[in-house]
């Protein structure tokens, strides 16, 4: 399902800063290489979360599912000078690649790129963390949150990507839910209750949760 025209799509996308040579490396390199391209960030998604990151100036950021580092790379740009990124990935076959990024990014040093399964590694992260960017498998969105909510500052900002889910999130009548539609329903409907967070969905590319701890 496509959320806005694509007319309109066009016009915000040349109204935006555009992508610099780095980020337009990483989108041709990934559709070129790698498995399902359609999971990278993208121009407008990117830059929105580099603005975003802009203003919190965070000094710890925890991103769950680097890909091939195009969302991180953006986050990474609005970290305080001796802020840290934190980005897990659970498949090691695209490290040489994202390693190779994040050293033309000029941020390496600021990027601890840890492989294997979020599940296991967020609790082994001591935090606090000032932004958190949810964008590995949907299934476990509800864990993730989970895990990582008593370890956000007060004040910080928990964003989890695709929770329009391609418009799958309205589900008609009688058709089946499959498990990952269905958990993207629990996710939104656990933080629009929780009371620990205020939050906003951003209708923008597949749908963006923001949530602020309060
Ligand atoms: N944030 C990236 C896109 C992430 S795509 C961007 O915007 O450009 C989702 C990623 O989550 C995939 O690379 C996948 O390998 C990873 N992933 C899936 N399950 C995971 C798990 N249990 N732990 C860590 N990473 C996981
Ligand atoms: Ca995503």
């Amino acid at each position: 399902m496509e959320f806005i025209d694509p007319a309109l799509l066009d016009y915000c996308e040349k109204h935006t800063s555009e992508e610099d040579a780095l980020l337009q490396k990483i989108t041709r390199e990934t559709r070129a290489k790698v498995l399902m391209p359609r999971m990278i960030s993208g121009h407008l998604q990117g830059k929105m979360l580099e603005i975003f990151t802009k203003m919190l100036n965070p000094k710890t950021i925890l991103e769950i599912g680097t890909y091939t580092g195009y969302s991180g790379i953006c986050m990474a740009r609005g970290l305080s000078k001796d802020g840290k990124l934190i980005t897990l990935d659970i498949n090691d076959e695209l490290e040489k690649m994202v390693r190779g990024f994040f050293e033309e990014s000029g941020l390496a040093d600021q990027i601890d790129y840890r492989l294997g399964n979020a599940l296991e590694i967020i609790p082994e992260l001591p935090g606090p963390f000032d932004l958190v960017f949810i964008d590995a498998d949907k299934f476990n969105y509800d864990k993730y949150f989970d895990l990582v909510i008593d370890k956000v500052s007060p004040g910080g900002i928990i964003m989890a990507d695709n929770v329009l889910w391609s418009g799958k999130i309205l589900v008609e009548g009688g058709k089946k839910i499959d498990k990952d539609t269905q958990a993207i329903l629990d996710f939104n409907s656990k933080i629009q209750e929780d009371p620990r967070v205020e939050n906003i969905l951003l209708p923008i590319r597949d749908g963006v949760m923001m949530a602020r701890k309060i």
